[in-house]
């Protein structure tokens, strides 16, 4: 099948310091690839660059996506070709709808949608979508943590996301939260979006990814199978030698 995205070569300096050597990945429709590596190893510098965080030349190496090359100048530009970032700090606005966060920054008449009422009941349906029954007037900050993220999500979709980058988005949430949010990301596979998804928590990288990319220091360390893959050979590529024992006097 068809690659949705190719990054090719990608090379990321902060001054004098490459964050990021030559990196590639590519992910087709509809699978989901977890980024694995200790911190500062380049995977959010990876998904900035994506996303157009870090401008077209700014960066050295090309991304394809949909078989065209990207120039995106700034997120918005990235997004509007269907690849929306989620952070973990989350960028809603806390004092606002659910239904004004899921419309912000779009056109309202790209939908033809033209009065409250019909925006009212697209929220709603795209609520739905990711299984939360709220009312869409509800204001954000009242809502938890992970309900937020399930917002995130539903306005990525309301954009018509292609491919969604979730960056350690578990880190705050319980165990229930993250269940939901699981099933979810399975649910948009099947549906033909594509993931990339960051955690430092291997079971749930296990749980859904259908490839796996190591990085270390910046460098692409291999890309494999997430089902030949167990925690402990991710961990193995992760820091560069074998774990013979957690206890050093063993
Ligand atoms: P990860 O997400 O894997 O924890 P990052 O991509 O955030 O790692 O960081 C990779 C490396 O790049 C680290 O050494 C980090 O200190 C450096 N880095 C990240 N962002 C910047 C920046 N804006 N300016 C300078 N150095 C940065
Ligand atoms: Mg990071």
């Amino acid at each position: 099948m068809d690659s949705l995205l190719e990054m090719k070569g990608i090379v990321k300096k902060f001054g004098d310091v490459k964050a990021l050597n030559n990196v590639s990945i590519s992910i087709s429709p509809g699978k989901a690839l977890s980024l694995c590596g200790e911190n500062g190893s380049g995977k959010s510098t990876l998904m900035k660059v994506l996303c157009g965080i870090y401008p077209y030349g700014d960066y050295e190496g090309d991304i394809y996506f949909a078989n065209e090359l990207l120039k995106s100048k700034n997120i918005k530009d990235t997004e509007s070709k269907g690849i929306s970032i989620i952070h973990q700090e989350l960028a809603l606005v806390k004092n606002m709808s659910v239904m004004d966060n899921i419309f912000l920054g779009n056109e309202i008449s790209q939908y033809g949608l033209t009065n409250e009422n019909e925006m009212y009941i697209r929220a709603k349906k795209i609520l739905s979508q990711v299984q939360l029954d709220i009312d869409p007037d509800t204001i954000v900050g009242e809502l938890g943590l992970g309900q937020q993220q399930l917002v995130e999500i539903a306005k990525a979709l309301n954009k018509n996301v292609r491919l969604l980058i979730l960056d350690e988005p578990t880190a705050c949430l319980t165990e229930k939260e993250t269940d939901v949010l699981l099933a979810l990301i399975q649910d948009l596979k099947e549906h033909n979006i594509a993931c990339i998804y960051i955690s430092h928590k291997l079971n749930e990288v296990k749980a859904i990814s259908d490839h796996i990319c190591v990085i270390r220091d910046g460098e692409h360390i291999g890309t494999r199978d997430a089902k030949e893959m167990s925690e402990d050979d991710i961990i193995t590529m992760m820091v560069g030698r074998e774990i013979t024992s957690l206890y050093p006097h063993d």
